[in-house]
């Protein structure tokens, strides 16, 4: 299974076109908030998923949890965390939900950590990096043997 991951598109429609050009074959899409607007109009059709961000002002949920391909995922875009500030208030959402994998976005930066066999994974943006980083999305695969996140530049 092959999951395509966009976090902080902010309204860029047409480069998100080109993201799902890009990704390949995508058994679901999940996109991260700010803004997910561009999600609804663009996974149109496919089958997607997505949690709305600070920026979104629509009644969409903040959190979602759900089972994949045999693995539980939290999905958020992270601001209700204070991800920006550390990762201590999400770590221990994760244990509350007991994830395996989390998905968040807001810092525009990536980042993928194994942390106590859980996965947290944050795709980047894809129109505004910052810290340094280049405007990014991700795909995580599944295989029989396990979980393989990565990084794209856009
Ligand atoms: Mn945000």
């Amino acid at each position: 299974m092959r999951i395509g991951v966009i976090s902080d598109s902010h309204g860029d429609i047409a480069l998100m076109k080109k993201i799902v050009q890009a990704m390949g074959d995508i058994d679901i899409y999940i996109h991260l908030g700010d803004f997910v607007n561009d999600a609804k109009r663009v996974f149109k059709g496919k089958k997607f998923y997505f949690v709305k961000g600070n920026c979104d002002l629509t009644n969409d949920k903040e959190e979602l949890v759900l089972e994949l391909n045999g693995y539980k995922f939290l999905i958020t875009h992270g601001h209700q965390f204070n991800i920006k500030f550390g990762y201590n208030n999400i770590y221990y959402r994760a244990l509350e939900w007991d994830a395996d994998i989390v998905l968040f976005g807001h810092t525009h930066m990536p980042i993928s950590i194994w942390y106590q066999g859980r996965l947290f994974f944050n795709p980047g943006s894809i129109t505004y990096p910052r810290g340094g980083s280049k405007a990014s999305y991700g795909i995580i695969e599944i295989t029989d043997e396990g979980v393989y996140p990565n990084t794209y530049d856009v």
